[in-house]
């Protein structure tokens, strides 16, 4: 067994990884030749990437290599259920300093790897470098199964915006961390990996959304993105906002006001959709504001005063 990150020799991180486990029925060709093969069964292929800084995205001593794994794939996996695909492949390039416990990389790959999985996609490849720091660049590829990709830019007045999945969960772990603190333990756990419905991505594209996106930013920014990009206005309606009880708890505990990490805070990669308003939704997507003619983002009808966006730890 090598000891550290450089012992893990030519063959790489990935190598070792990927020897260990089975490859999807997407993949024509695994790694061990100079690229992999995947299949693209609806002729087009949706590709995204993403980056992870230890110190900015993560801290070791907050998440283990396993969670920093699993949020490496879920940021890139939820990017490809945004436009409405199924993801079917993984890249993962990495630099880390030599002395890193070739361990440590194991398990963040068993993380990548388990993360994946949800979803039925495999991870195909990558690079390992030594660096100063923890680096990890993923890239994920997904296929559209036919449908037309949804993008940031469909959003039509008159249309709802709904979301589905975790909004402020993560940014209130990040709080409970920087306290010093490890619970409640259910939001510290959302910081270290988010819980993302990948399968509510396909679903919205099914149904009719109109445009879409996954929140990373924060709810906020990123029905931003939606807005400028359409031509639109989006108002957040706050009565219709979740805040679960931990959070509320949490809010009281440190003396801020939990809503403010709802509309503000990121990672937590839910995804986010508007729809034609006579659309029926399915279940798990909540109608949380509209689309009306302006520009921007309001809450309540009014500007939103404070933090739009997330800021990792700076
Ligand atoms: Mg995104």
């Amino acid at each position: 067994m090598p000891e550290s990150v450089a012992d893990l020799g030519e063959f790489g991180l990935i190598g070792a990884v990927t020897a260990r486990y089975p490859q999807g029925s997407g993949v024509i060709l695994g790694p061990g030749d100079d690229a992999a093969v995947i299949a693209a069964p609806d002729g087009r292929m949706v590709v995204t990437t993403d980056m992870l800084v230890e110190g900015r995205h993560f801290r070791r001593d907050w998440s283990s290599a396993y969670d920093v794994g699993r949020k490496a794939a879920a940021q890139n996996l939820s990017d490809v259920a945004a436009m409405g695909a199924r993801p079917t492949a993984v890249t993962v390039a990495m630099g880390a300093p030599k002395d890193l416990d070739s361990a440590w990389a194991l398990e963040l790959a068993d993380g990548l790897r388990d993360e994946c999985e949800q979803v039925g996609a495999s991870v195909i490849g990558g690079d390992t470098v030594s660096a100063e720091t923890i680096i990890l660049a993923v890239s994920a590829f997904g296929d559209l199964d036919g449908r037309e990709p949804v993008l940031r830019s469909g959003a039509r007045p008159g249309d709802v915006l709904a979301v589905c999945g975790r909004l402020g969960w993560a940014e209130a772990g990040l709080r409970v961390l920087s306290r010093g603190f490890t619970s409640p333990r259910v939001l510290v756990q959302a910081h270290r990996r988010p819980e993302v419905p990948y399968d509510a991505g396909p679903e919205a594209a099914d149904v009719g959304a109109s445009a879409m996106c996954d929140v990373s930013d924060g709810l906020l920014a990123d029905a931003g993105h939606i807005a400028e990009c359409s031509g639109v206005r989006i108002s957040v309606h706050s009565g219709s906002l979740e805040i679960p009880e931990p959070m509320r708890e949490v809010g009281a505990a440190l003396g801020e006001d939990p809503l403010q990490w709802v509309l503000a805070g990121g990672d937590d990669n839910a995804l986010l959709a508007t729809f034609p308003a006579e659309l029926r939704l399915p279940e798990r997507w909540r109608v949380i504001g509209s689309v009306v003619e302006g520009a921007g983002v309001d809450v309540d009808g009014e500007p939103h005063v404070g933090r739009a966006g997330h800021t990792h730890f700076s």
